[in-house]
């Protein structure tokens, strides 16, 4: 099943934006099942034996992507799908939207009450960090590295940026090791979209020690909130989509542009930035950003 599920490898297209040229690796065209990042993540859960496992436990806000993406693999291999939040409104619960919906569609069972201790869980249950945080993500992440590696080759290009906007920074951090270990031309970078970049650097170190296989983190003077509205964010989301005709998330990737034109000259012409899909989650992003910045 695997591949053909995941629809890897994906595509790499060439835009404009604002007069300045842009690789998009096309991960939000994976399956629209594994949106993008979480798909790589949980590539491993999806591909191996796994015997004696029945139920996958997992935990986290009630319109995650991660939680959405658990309960399509739940449904794909016939297990329970057990997902602890702290809270679930009422408006929510009449009114099912994005990956809220999808994933109470695909069979989710929620649970309000306190998320269980690892240990305490049966032997046939997977407990699932907040966000896919896990040392698991690392062979889908290897993958999608591999995939980029190959077409840098290709396209003869010499020394090739990445960027992507981090939530974790799982995705950035395997990344990162992987170029390094290969000793590819390939530099990440990243921002924090969830944390500060303490935050960050924590995150990273519980992955891997080593600061030389971090990715180098980017940072905007202004504070954002993850999840919260703010005018730029909308306006460069439009305009992306309105020019360059992608659909881009509306949670991490427009601090991701914000950042990527800040450090426009540091970045250089070869830049290639990570679609990590995610669009489910826009159902419910898009008429919030409506009602708040078009007066309706
Ligand atoms: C989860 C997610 C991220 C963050 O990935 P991390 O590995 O946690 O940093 C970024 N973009 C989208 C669309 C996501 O779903």
């Amino acid at each position: 099943m695997d591949r053909d599920i995941l629809q890897i490898p994906t595509r790499v297209d060439t835009i404009t934006f604002e007069g300045k040229r842009y690789f998009i690796k096309r991960d939000d065209l994976m399956s629209r099942e594994f949106s993008g990042n979480k798909g790589r993540k949980f590539y491993s859960l999806l591909n191996q034996d796994l015997e004696g496992i029945d139920t996958i436990v997992s935990y986290g806000s009630n319109q995650s992507n991660a939680m959405y993406s658990l309960s399509v693999l739940a449904k794909i291999r016939g297990w329970r799908f057990i997902y602890y939040t702290d809270h679930i409104p009422q408006y929510l619960a009449d009114n099912p939207t994005g990956n809220y919906k999808g994933a109470l569609d695909n069979g989710a069972e929620f649970v309000t009450g306190e998320i269980p201790d690892k240990d305490s869980l049966a032997e046939s249950m997977i407990f699932v960090e907040e966000g896919g945080r896990e040392s698991f993500a690392k062979e889908g992440i290897y993958i999608l590295a591999d995939e980029i590696e190959q077409w840098r080759q290709e396209n003869n290009i010499d020394n090739l940026n990445i960027f992507l906007p981090s939530g974790t920074g799982t995705t950035a951090l395997f990344l990162s090791r992987y170029f390094a270990e290969k000793k590819a031309s390939i530099k990440v970078y990243t921002t924090p979209c969830v944390g500060d970049e303490i935050y960050m650097k924590k995150q990273f170190a519980m992955l891997e020690d080593d600061e030389k296989y971090h990715p180098e983190i980017l940072n905007l003077p202004k504070k954002y909130h993850f999840g919260k509205l703010y005018r730029e964010f909308y306006e460069i989301w439009l305009k992306l989509r309105n020019k360059c005709d992608i659909e881009f998330d509306m949670l991490y990737d427009p601090k991701g542009w914000l950042v990527m034109q800040e450090y426009s000259d540091r970045l250089g012409e070869d830049i290639l930035y990570i679609h990590q899909g995610g669009l489910l989650g826009n159902e419910s992003m898009l008429p919030r950003y409506r009602r708040k910045f078009e007066n309706r």
